[in-house]
């Protein structure tokens, strides 16, 4: 339910000082106390690292106001546009596309955000060639797809560029309230959609900042961590309270239980897998979030002459191009099978080719040597096998020396805290009714990589606004039996 801005401005304002608490836990006791800190907004608490930025431009760069117009004249403004179908927030392409045309950058804005919250990030993230940019009606005349996403980010850059405000305000308030466990996309869009429905959003995140992978996770040359902020800095409009670095353990879920009227999971997923062969301990072997997250806050600003990342998802090749833009001479990526087994998407490969990343297929580590820190890799190749998922037979051992061994083969669950019982899960993942985002628990909601095993944050995003919307409508129906 929206409401009129003028009479929400004061609750917007004063949940906007909120909005600010950092929550502090004492891990003796196990308690959870606020403390109202920071009022700085998180764009301004970014940490800015030249090295970074300069070596971390833009991969697409922006377009003009003149080259956006032209490009907004291009679209047919189809009528029941597959590129809106095949957006999973459904952003209705076409109308704001118009809005750019016609000049109404804040129309065109307010209609991104009214489907899709963090429709600024999505817009440097998302891998369009497979989403709206793939389904787009130009394929069908040999022309080129309509650039969706540098347009989307083209309004939404002018939003910020004119003050970033929000173009709707929050709900009228229904004196509900939800605790949202991690500040990821799905938590984000979940906690606007529930402050549009005059529902209290309150998110717990382990991190200092929020956004999760957002903020930590995408490549800078992508989604710089400054502008994921940016962007979060519109939800404390809307009276999103952020509570920070603390690790939600099933004991403060179950206070959270208690005081709040649902909780929202929207956790992600654990740590990379471990190889499970010797040295995995020695300095010099990490994780590639990890890896990703140090340079993005500017912990890490140069890499070691020579690198190898294990695994050949997405997130291997932006490990594997970050250690080539941070300096390292080279980059080899191994992976036990072949090029077409891997489950980076192909312009993935091809921009990690032309970046300078090598590629050792068919091989797999089977020791990492060092005295004190990692030294070589202990390497085998494997016979090519077109027999499924019968083992591949070990060929020939060899060595390759490497200072940085980055491991990228794929993350582990996060949901040992929900073991109790009350919560199914399938796989390690959280089973959801997939339209209302409700787990097996009635007063559990949940999305993003949590329920589906990692996909994209627009992904995450559409699972948030659904669960949003579900527990708007369960909390409504629990109120309406009362
Ligand atoms: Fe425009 Fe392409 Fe979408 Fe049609 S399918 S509305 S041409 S962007």
């Amino acid at each position: 339910m929206l409401h009129n801005q003028d009479s929400n401005e004061s609750q917007a304002d004063d949940a906007h000082s909120l909005a600010r608490k950092t929550l502090q836990h004492d891990s003796n006791t196990g308690d959870i106390a606020r403390s109202m800190s920071e009022t700085t907004p998180f764009f301004a608490q970014a940490p800015r690292t030249p090295e970074i930025t300069e070596r971390f431009p833009d991969l697409h760069p922006p377009l003009n106001r003149t080259a956006a117009i032209a490009e907004a004249n291009r679209c047919l403004y189809c009528f029941d546009a597959p590129c809106t179908g095949a957006c999973p927030t459904h952003i209705d392409v076409p109308r704001f596309i118009k809005k750019i045309a016609s000049g109404n950058l804040e129309g065109s804005a307010k209609t991104i955000l009214d489907a899709n919250i963090l429709g600024a990030s999505c817009s440097r993230a998302c891998p369009v060639d497979v989403l709206c940019e793939g389904a787009c009606v130009m394929h069908r005349y040999n022309k080129q797809p309509i650039e969706i996403a540098k347009l989307q980010r083209f309004a939404m850059d002018a939003l910020h560029e004119n003050g970033g405000s929000l173009p709707f305000s929050p709900g009228e308030d229904t004196g509900k309230s939800v605790a949202l466990v991690g500040g990821g996309p799905a938590s984000l869009a979940c906690a606007a959609e529930l402050r549009r429905h005059g529902i209290k959003a309150e998110i717990f995140d382990a991190r200092p900042l929020p956004g999760g992978l957002n903020t930590y996770g995408v490549a800078e040359y992508k989604l710089p961590l400054a502008e994921s902020l940016r962007e979060i800095d519109l939800l404390a409009q809307l009276g999103v309270a952020f509570n920070f670095s603390v690790t939600v353990d099933d004991k403060i879920l179950s206070d959270l239980e208690a005081s709040h009227d649902a909780i929202f999971l929207g956790v992600g997923l654990g740590g990379i897998h471990q190889l499970g062969i010797t040295g995995e301990s020695l300095p010099g072997v990490q994780n590639a979030l990890d890896y990703i997250a140090d340079y993005k806050s500017g912990k890490v600003t140069a890499a070691p002459r020579r690198v190898a990342v294990i695994g050949a998802g997405n997130t291997a090749i932006d490990a594997a191009n970050a250690a080539v833009r941070l300096g390292a001479a080279d980059v080899h990526l191994i992976y036990r099978r072949g090029r077409e087994q891997i489950s980076a998407f192909a312009f993935e490969y091809e921009h990690a080719k032309q970046e300078g990343v090598k590629f050792l297929w068919h091989t797999t580590p089977i020791g990492i040597l060092g005295a004190d820190a990692v030294e070589a890799l202990d390497l085998v190749t494997l016979e090519a096998s077109s027999n499924g998922p019968s083992p591949p037979q070990a060929r020939e051992n060899f060595q390759l020396s490497i200072d940085l061994v980055i491991l990228a083969i794929g993350q582990s669950t996060h949901t040992d805290f929900l073991k109790n019982g009350q919560i199914k899960l399938e796989g390690g993942h959280v089973l959801i009714d997939r339209v209302t985002g409700q787990t097996t628990n009635p007063k559990y909601f949940a999305g993003g990589d949590c329920t589906n095993g990692g996909r994209e944050v627009v992904d995450a995003v559409a699972d948030g606004k659904r669960a949003g919307i579900g527990i708007a409508a369960w909390l409504e129906g629990q109120r309406a039996n009362t």
